[in-house]
């Protein structure tokens, strides 16, 4: 077999550089560390924080943080047994080693350890043939899933289902969704599956038809004059996901919601956001957020969406694609996933 040295990957070079395709060395996995021969790597709005350099990382650097692929080899000390050659894995945003040892660990928030690295920020991404990592990044992709449209939900799918997870709703609780794109498509179907009513919220009614298909058992517009006045007709609302990034929706959702009602941060707003006090006292209500999660949360959600069928619409690009890809992502109705192997 042919013995390489170098690889494809792109590369964010400069704060705010298109992403460049370069031949790099195959990285070497150290000490507790996994060697991936990637397959896919999804595409996701926080690409743009390696490549505006938001969170100060370094360059260059290899972005990309829904890899799938398959292990290709093992750093000295990695348990052969649980982490077998030709496994497919999943790495998300959080690029695993945690002390296990610091007040966050213990707590079982080991996602804000100090040591903990991000993937495609603190290290080199999946836009690559080969990506290495600490064995605590990998969940292991459920036998039958499907590995292209898995990819998505290794950021996406695991901050949606875990942000619901962890707010103990009861089931039959009215949410809502607000913003039908790459997350709130995904975040319908496992509202709908882990048993809630949901009700779908976009400007316009282009998704609606879509919404309904994945499970939205109710459609607003929130385009139109009353939209508030509509969601407390429908009932007294629970939750509502807010994963469109306008600070302008804040307050109107947070009257929308009922007694006790949360509003769940999903996006970054990049502005300050207006939100009445009054509004929220008056009803109980809370503005909540949530973080992706690590890689037992990743794990937990495959299983999840691989036993309820839960699917991203997602179309696939090769390599190049990517700056397109991103230049549009806040339009996309979908995920986008590339084809690295
Ligand atoms: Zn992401
Ligand atoms: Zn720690």
């Amino acid at each position: 077999m042919e013995d390489r040295k170098t690889m494809s990957a792109g590369v964010f070079k400069k704060v705010g550089g298109n992403l460049e395709i370069v031949k790099m060395s195959i990285p070497k996995p150290k000490q507790g560390w996994v060697r991936i021969k990637v397959h896919y790597c999804g595409v996701c709005h926080s690409d743009n924080s390696c490549k505006y350099g938001i969170l100060k990382n370094e360059y260059p650097r290899v972005s990309g943080h829904e890899v799938l692929g398959e292990i290709e080899k093992l750093g000295d000390g990695v348990d052969p047994i649980k982490f077998k050659i030709g496994h497919l894995v999943g790495v998300g945003w959080n690029g695993g080693n945690h002390c296990g040892s610091c007040r966050e660990c213990l707590n079982n928030n080991r996602l804000f350890c100090k040591n903990s690295l991000i993937t495609g920020i603190s290290i080199d991404g999946g836009y690559a043939e080969y990506i290495v990592v600490p064995s605590d990044a990998l969940a292991f992709i459920p036998e039958g899933m499907n590995a292209e449209e898995t990819a998505p939900l290794l950021c996406a799918g695991v901050t949606v289902y875990c942000s619901l997870k962890n707010q103990n709703f009861k089931k039959g609780s009215l949410v809502g969704v607000l913003g039908i794109g790459g997350l709130g498509h995904l975040a319908i179907q496992f509202c709908k599956k882990m048993g809630y009513e949901v009700i779908a919220m976009s400007r316009g009614n282009s998704k609606e038809k879509t919404s309904r298909e994945l499970g939205a058992s109710h459609f607003v517009d929130i385009a139109k004059e009353g939209w508030v006045e509509q969601m407390k007709q429908i009932g007294s609302v629970e939750c509502i996901l807010l994963t469109a990034p306008f600070p302008h929706l804040v307050q109107p959702s947070l009257e929308a919601l009922g007694v006790n009602g949360k509003l769940l941060l999903l996006c970054i707003i990049p502005e300050p956001f207006f939100a009445d006090s009054l509004t929220m006292i008056l009803g109980n209500k809370s503005i909540v957020s949530w973080y992706v999660g690590n890689s037992n949360d990743i794990q937990d959600t495959l299983d999840f969406a691989h036993k309820n069928h839960i699917k991203p619409i997602i179309q696939t690009f090769p390599l190049q694609a990517v700056n397109e890809v991103l230049d549009k992502i806040n339009e996309a109705n979908f995920r986008s996933v590339i084809k690295i192997l």
